[in-house]
């Protein structure tokens, strides 16, 4: 069974929530794309983890855990979560974790470059999270970045890099004024923080390929949303790689293989980090008061999310755009202080109603239309049946899988692992 668990709004849906909670049911666990812009917040009997670069099955004793094809490594960053993990008792070994040879490193420059790049564009800025990820990908596509492989072969990497860091340092110091970038530093990074990993590097589209066949249960773990994808997101403001499912097998290196079912991850209002066209956005004190319920701080930087009601317009492209089989809505709980709840229904531009999420310009433009619906005013944290929900509560869940022409098959109501209620 190969199944895809992938968010349907703009990231932070509680994807690494459910993969906890999923995964006890799969013997792998794979990320496919992105790097550690993006952070999970895992609460379970082990603790509480933030996991930026490592699937969410790694808190599951008997699940192998994949860093993919498809990724961007930063191996500072990467140590530094291994440690962390294995400070909190858990189990890290090259038997759980395995790395892809094919994998791009992050390295020291793709942040900084990021970090002049946001300052040069001052109040123009993205918002980007200054992990160096679009400038990584960037020199993916370009043909001149370091694959994790390449550093299992110490003696070709030092004339690979001298090229590479000649080339940047014209960005670095022509276009940036900054300092060079200097090769001997980047091997010593190189050399400091590959060592430890090196155990874990291997053929990872080999393993899961003989895995597949041999009828594992392997699980694809998307980092942020359908709205961030480079093709389909609200582009500019996307990642820079696929978030959606369709792209799993290939950035998880079994293009051979099919997805068996897809399971989108929406959450029961909207969130959005950074800049950006957020049509359903909500201000002042009902938008903090949001914020607040939902603790919407970033897990990677601790940015004050933006928020708003659940969007039907942008959450029903985003089921279609994953190609959704199920949903698992998610914190539903955190609308339980509100009397009744608000709901974007729909766009409006220039008088007009949209009916599909528009693209561009319009949506730059376009207008929330919104309604709202009775709230349920009550504590639904201990609800594990959905017999045990309030009909206001259970009519918002039907109200959604309507919208989306997708069954809801899980409802989460709180963090812990067994906060949800399956329908
Ligand atoms: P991800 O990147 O999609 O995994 O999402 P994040 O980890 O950034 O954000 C989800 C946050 O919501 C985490 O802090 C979770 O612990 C928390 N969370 C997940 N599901 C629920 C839920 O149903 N209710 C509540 N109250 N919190 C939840």
């Amino acid at each position: 069974m190969l199944t895809a668990i992938t968010g349907i709004n703009w990231g932070d849906e509680g994807k690494g929530r459910m993969v906890d909670l999923l995964s006890q049911d799969y013997d792998v666990v794979v990320r496919y794309q992105g790097g550690n812009n993006a952070g999970h917040t895992v609460v379970n009997d082990r603790g509480s983890f933030i996991l930026n670069l490592i699937p969410s099955g790694i808190f599951n004793e008997n699940v192998v855990n994949v860093l993919g094809n498809g990724m961007v490594i930063d191996l500072h960053h990467l140590c530094g979560e291994i440690e962390n993990l294995r400070r909190g008792g858990i189990r890290i070994t090259p038997d759980n974790l395995k790395i892809s040879d094919r994998a791009i490193v992050c390295m020291p420059y793709h942040v900084d470059q990021d970090c002049l790049e946001e300052s040069r564009l001052a109040d123009k800025k993205f918002g980007s999270t200054r992990r160096g990820i679009a400038y990584v990908y960037g020199d993916k596509y370009m043909k001149k970045a370091i694959r994790m492989g390449d550093l299992l072969h110490r003696e070709a990497i030092a004339d690979k890099l001298a090229d590479i860091v000649e080339w940047k340092n014209l960005t670095m110091v022509k276009a940036y004024g900054a300092e060079p970038v200097r090769v001997e530093a980047m091997l010593e990074w190189l050399e400091r923080y590959f060592t430890p990993l090196s155990d874990f590097v291997c053929d990872t589209g080999l393993y899961l390929d003989q895995a597949a066949k041999a009828g594992r249960n392997i699980m694809f773990e998307a980092q942020l949303g359908a709205l961030r994808d480079i093709d389909f997101g609200i582009y500019p403001y996307t990642s820079s790689s696929s978030t959606i499912a369709a792209y799993a097998p290939v950035g998880a290196g079994i293009p051979n293989h099919r997805l068996d079912k897809v399971i989108g991850i929406i959450k029961a209002y909207s969130t959005c980090v950074g800049e950006g066209p957020f049509t359903c956005e909500m201000f002042g004190p009902e938008a903090e008061a949001l914020r607040q319920a939902g603790h919407e701080y970033g897990a990677a930087t601790g940015r004050p999310r933006r928020v708003g009601g659940f969007d039907v317009l942008a959450s029903r492209y985003g089921t279609r755009m994953q190609g959704a089989d199920e949903l698992a809505l998610t914190k539903l709980d955190v609308l339980s202080y509100m009397e009744e709840i608000p709901v974007c229904v729909g766009y409006e531009l220039n008088g007009r109603a949209l009916t599909d999420f528009p693209v561009g310009l319009e949506l730059d433009q376009a207008k929330p239309v919104y309604t709202s619906l009775p709230g349920w005013h009550c504590d639904i944290s201990a609800c594990r049946k959905a017999e045990d929900l309030p009909r206001e509560a259970l009519d918002y869940v039907r109200f959604i899988e309507k919208a989306m022409e997708c069954k809801v098959r899980y409802v989460s109501v709180g963090p812990e692992r067994d906060a949800y209620i399956l329908l």
